[in-house]
């Protein structure tokens, strides 16, 4: 169990929370909740860290940023796996509703027509007339049959992914696609991103581009500042890339002091601009130790762009390496764009 407190002591903390809640514009829901309970018993020290950032600013907690700091730090799930089961969802929905009205419309246009075959019926008619009309009537009832039967087979197929979408959740749940220690994704949550992005069908028209990222002269900071220090370097670089990018954009750690930025529907060119924005926001960025006042110098990385060619990703990942190591070796606290 996640929360170990008992009646009286989880009452203090209830009555000290709806303080808290009075003073911001927030919505007064469990999410709201979850987030001050968290905060103030200590038990999450990341969220807590997040929390008293923004209070110390003077910024007010709003709608979005409880929406935020739940799915950050409280669901154990984080905002890209969310967007990524939305978009799931999303496309899902809008294929059954496609579905359901064309079964919908053609549905009315049974009933039409079986209300005029009654009339018709209502005449005298000979022979050949009520044969043809049996004959129209066999041909609408076996069309409508058929729209029926797709509308289940359709139905059918979206329950299974609607159990896989649930699978997904669960997994995601346990933190499986997630880095722990910065909240982006982590390997395995980013290829899952990538497939997702690979698998829409309009991906024909678009270009992608990837940014591979590593933080320069990383086993420095480790030595001269404690392994400590190195990570609080991490979590400052991962918060970083997330502020530059859009909400479309993926950002993920792969490892030690590696990350990886995707963006979907950008060019060479429009990667390369990211990645400076980047490179320049860490360069300025300032990051400083915790405990002494001794600066650490800045903090650069180096970075590699590369855009997909005929949806072949891990050879995109190749270049964006290759770029990668091409800003190191001339120097660091570069970007270079692979060039083929
Ligand atoms: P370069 O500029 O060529 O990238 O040099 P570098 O020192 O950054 O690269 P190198 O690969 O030599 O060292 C990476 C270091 O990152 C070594 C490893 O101990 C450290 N590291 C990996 N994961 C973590 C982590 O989670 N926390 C901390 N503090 N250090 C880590
Ligand atoms: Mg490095
Ligand atoms: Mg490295």
């Amino acid at each position: 169990m996640k929360y170990e407190l008992n009646r009286d002591s989880s009452g203090e903390i209830l009555r000290l929370i709806i303080q808290k809640m009075a003073a911001h514009p927030a919505s007064f829901t469990p999410w709201s909740y979850a987030v001050w309970f968290e905060h103030l018993t200590g038990i999450n020290p990341a969220l807590s860290e997040a929390m008293k950032r923004l209070l110390d600013s003077g910024e007010k907690l709003s709608d979005g940023a409880i929406e935020e700091f739940y799915a950050k730090y409280v669901s154990e799930c984080n905002l890209d796996i969310h967007k990524l089961l939305r978009q799931d969802i999303h496309e899902m929905l809008t294929r059954l509703a496609g579905f359901a009205m064309e079964t919908d419309r053609r549905a009315e246009g049974y009933g039409d027509n079986l209300q005029s075959f009654e009339k018709k019926l209502k005449q005298n008619l000979d022979m050949s007339s009520l044969d043809g009309l049996i004959g129209e009537m066999l041909t609408d009832t076996e069309s409508m049959r058929g729209s029926m039967l797709n509308l289940k087979q359709e139905l059918e197929q979206s329950r299974q992914e609607v159990e896989k979408l649930h699978r997904e959740l669960e997994s995601a749940k346990g933190e499986a696609m997630v880095d722990p220690m910065t909240g982006i994704l982590n390997r395995r949550g980013f290829e899952k991103a990538v497939s997702h992005i690979l698998k829409q069908e309009d991906l024909a028209g678009k270009e992608i581009s990837l940014l591979m990222v590593d933080i320069d002269h990383f086993k420095a900071i480790n030595d001269n500042f404690g392994h400590l220090v190195g990570d609080k370097v991490i979590r400052a670089v991962a918060d970083m890339l997330k502020s530059k990018v859009r909400g479309q954009d993926f950002v993920a750690r792969l490892g030690g002091e590696e990350f990886a930025v995707l963006l979907p529907d950008t060019p060479a060119q429009g990667g390369f601009s990211v990645a400076e924005h980047i490179r320049k926001g860490i360069e300025s960025g300032r990051i400083r130790t915790i405990d002494s006042n001794k600066p650490l110098g800045a903090v650069t990385v180096s970075i590699g762009v590369a855009t997909l060619d005929q949806g072949d990703f891990t050879e995109m990942m190749d270049r964006a390496d290759k770029a990668l190591y091409a800003s190191k070796t001339s120097g660091r606290n570069k970007t270079t764009i692979h060039s083929s």
